[in-house]
């Protein structure tokens, strides 16, 4: 059986990773995490001095973007995917907030966007992936056979995400989260590029009061009547 794509949207820290990672678990299927890609781009241009004073150098970042080689590697050590930015893991660098607060510098510019939308496609050309983002069931994926859109309360989401930044030992207080959170859904709702959008058929979980195994059921059954009706077909 043709295995299906299925696209997880949603503002940052709704939990998205963590449904997707599950269900690619589940299923056999590969998680693909797009977000990565563009805090890789975010994370090339820190190192590199295009970001100066909060500001993105954009020529600079369009000379070397066609350079950038971004992808992920099978980490058997820790048994989970790593991102990798020409040749090298950088997967423990572009989780902290240092790069939270640079990405929406980078994923606005459209040159950016069709170059990681281009490489996602392609991942998922075969089909089997779960997939999560901004964007993936409006643009990566619009055919995927699933979709999900998901949402939480803002201090929710902020509060998860303090917990996950503390809990790897960075020093950030719960304000600071707070904002980076309101910030980037705003950055991510506004630009004009690919913004974050539901999808018409987009199934919406808000997972403000759902447990992740809550959360795991009621998706994995939507996805079992979505391969049900493909292998009916
Ligand atoms: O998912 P994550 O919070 O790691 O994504 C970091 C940032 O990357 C988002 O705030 C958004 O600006 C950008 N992004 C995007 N499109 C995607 C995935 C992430 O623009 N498909």
């Amino acid at each position: 059986m043709r295995r299906v794509n299925i696209a997880i949207d949603g503002f940052s820290s709704c939990g998205k990773s963590t449904l997707a990672k599950q269900l690619a678990h589940h299923l056999g299927y590969t998680y693909i995490d797009s977000g990565a890609m563009y805090r890789a781009v975010a994370l090339h241009a820190m190192e590199s001095g295009l970001v100066r004073n909060g500001a993105l150098d954009l020529p600079g970042l369009l000379g070397v973007l066609g350079s950038l080689d971004i992808g992920f590697k099978y980490d058997d050590e820790v048994q989970r995917s790593t991102t990798w930015l020409n040749g090298r893991n950088v997967e423990g660098m572009i989780r902290g907030m240092e790069v939270s607060r640079h990405v929406t510098l980078v994923s606005p510019v459209p040159e950016v966007r069709a170059k990681l939308v281009s490489l996602q496609k392609a991942l998922g050309a075969q089909g089997g992936v779960v997939m999560d983002g901004r964007d993936i069931g409006t643009v990566v994926f619009p055919d995927a056979e699933v979709k999900f859109y998901m949402t939480a309360s803002t201090e929710v989401r902020a509060r998860r995400r303090f917990l996950e930044l503390t809990g790897r030992g960075e020093d950030v207080d719960y304000a600071t989260v707070l904002e980076n959170i309101r910030q980037r859904d705003e950055d991510d709702t506004r630009r004009k590029a690919d913004p974050l959008r539901k999808a018409p058929d987009a199934i919406e979980i808000d997972n403000s009061d759902l447990s992740a195994e809550e959360q795991f059921q009621l998706a994995l059954g939507h996805v079992a009547r979505a391969i049900g009706e493909k292998a009916e077909a």
